[in-house]
């Protein structure tokens, strides 16, 4: 399977793993949300079940029935009307329920969750029957006639229903007209428990965290076998492309060797000394640039350079350096400050660098155009720009030019000879001299390589 498609594959796959544990973890935290709720209200309902129970709630309430039934024969008997009637209702479940609330609150020290509970005895609708009036049905929805409680809204949790019927005893002076009331009230008893989304979220405070957590964990997971895996496929490529470069750069002299040694079995070359000489010397050559390749190599194995410090007067370096670098094919401009300045940093090694960054500004920039190399002071630095107007280095690449066997694929620099090692050097050794090493590049107009070296 192509790599290309194998991270497509792993990526969904990660995914619905993803996608199944979060609903998953969804359902579960909402079943537990449902049976935590149930329980705490179930509890909540047992600890106030003696106070809803009371005989003094019991007392207020037979009260309220025995006087709403009065109001309601007044209204069969037409000796009020449907609104004097609400009116009176409203004002007896008023005065009632002030009464209760006085008790409730009465009761908040020997049962202290009712301080976070409201009650809500409320009377839904009155049916009625005399001999002047059938079946009269009487709702009290709005506003809603609670008469044991508060009136809060929405309907809370459910405690009970009843329904209270009577045709007698409705203790009235006439009681010829008493027989013939037939009465019916519907009544429901609600409760509110204040915060009570926010307290079973409390409850399941750690459950919540745990889920969370666990999910953070799978992805923290995901995203590390995602890391490792592409590092894998990174360090495939890197092998590939060092095997192709390392072939690439060894072939030249291994072919101009292959030729030396033809010629070198032709008589007239052996009897011809001054041809032998010459293919002595171009064997040597070509012995020197494999030597020279598998030194860049193993050069590049070590990851710290050994460095060795020494007082150096910077500029006199840079000048004597610069003065020895010959250049075939571009043209070296110095702008050094004439500054005389001491530092402390190991020549040798500082020389590496640069040589490593004039060839590459040569390689990367056209024949005939100009190399710059600028030196100055910078507050407590030592800069050294060396600056060509080549290919460029694409924005997204400048980072990685300085890994090992890193070189950019873009364009047609693999024309180019290289590792992908020189680069990679430069940074260690810039490292060990406790300074840095920058890339400034713009495509098609040219690259500056920064050189950072701090004052002592
Ligand atoms: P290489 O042996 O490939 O030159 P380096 O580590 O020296 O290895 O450079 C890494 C890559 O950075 C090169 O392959 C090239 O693509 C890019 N590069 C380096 N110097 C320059 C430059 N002066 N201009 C443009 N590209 C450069």
């Amino acid at each position: 399977m192509k790599p290309k498609n194998q991270i497509k594959i792993l990526i969904i796959s990660c995914l619905v793993i993803l996608g199944g544990l979060i609903s998953i973890q969804y359902y579960l935290i909402q079943n537990t949300y449902q049976l935590i709720s149930e329980t705490y209200v179930n509890e909540v309902k047992k600890e106030i079940a003696p106070v809803i129970e009371s005989p003094e709630l019991d007392s207020l309430e037979d009260q309220f029935v025995s006087e709403i039934k009065k109001i309601a024969w007044l209204k069969a008997q037409d000796s009020i009307n449907e609104i004097q009637f609400h009116l009176q209702a409203q004002s007896l479940s008023d005065s009632i329920r002030n009464l209760s609330q006085k008790y409730l609150k009465s009761q908040w020290k020997d049962y202290p969750i009712l301080k976070e509970v409201q009650l809500k005895f409320q009377l839904k609708q009155i049916v009625f029957i005399t001999e002047f009036a059938q079946d009269t049905i009487l709702r009290l929805v709005d506003p809603p006639l609670v008469y044991i409680g508060q009136r809060f809204d929405g309907n809370g949790f459910h405690l009970s229903s009843g329904i209270t019927q009577t045709s007698e005893d409705l203790d009235l002076e006439d009681e010829n007209l008493s027989t013939d009331f037939f009465y019916k009230h519907s009544s429901t008893v609600n409760m509110d428990i204040s915060n009570f989304q926010q307290k079973i979220w409390n409850k399941m405070k750690w459950m919540l965290i745990g889920a969370f957590c666990l999910i953070l964990a799978v992805i923290y997971l995901f995203y590390h076998i995602f890391r490792s895996f592409i590092k894998q496929k990174k360090i495939a490529e890197i092998k590939t492309d060092f095997a192709n470069n390392i072939t690439h750069e060894l072939k030249t002299p291994l072919a101009s060797l292959n030729l030396i040694i033809q010629s070198l079995q032709k008589k007239e070359v052996i009897e011809n000394p001054e041809i032998l000489d010459q293919m002595i010397q171009s064997m040597e050559r070509q012995n020197n640039r494999i030597q020279n390749i598998v030194d860049r190599v193993l050069e590049s194995s070590v990851d710290e350079q050994k460095i060795q410090l020494k007082k150096v007067e910077i500029v006199q370096f840079l000048n004597e350096f610069l003065a020895d670098y010959h250049s075939e094919n571009h043209q070296i401009i110095l702008a050094i400050e004439p500054k005389e300045l001491f530092l402390e940093t190991d020549t040798y090694q500082l020389g590496r660098v640069l040589q490593n960054l004039l060839q590459n500004a040569e390689k990367y920039s056209p024949k005939g155009s100009e190399i710059l190399i600028n030196g100055f002071q910078n507050h407590s630095d030592y800069i050294i720009e060396i600056q060509d107007s080549g290919m460029g280095i694409p924005a997204s690449e400048q980072e990685k030019i300085f890994e090992k066997f890193y070189r950019v694929s873009e364009g047609n620099r693999h024309d180019a000879k290289g590792l992908g090692l020189g680069l990679y050097l430069c940074k260690q050794i810039m490292k060990g001299l406790g300074g840095n090493i920058l890339v400034q590049s713009s495509l098609k107009k040219g690259s500056t390589f920064i050189l950072k070296i701090p004052v002592s």
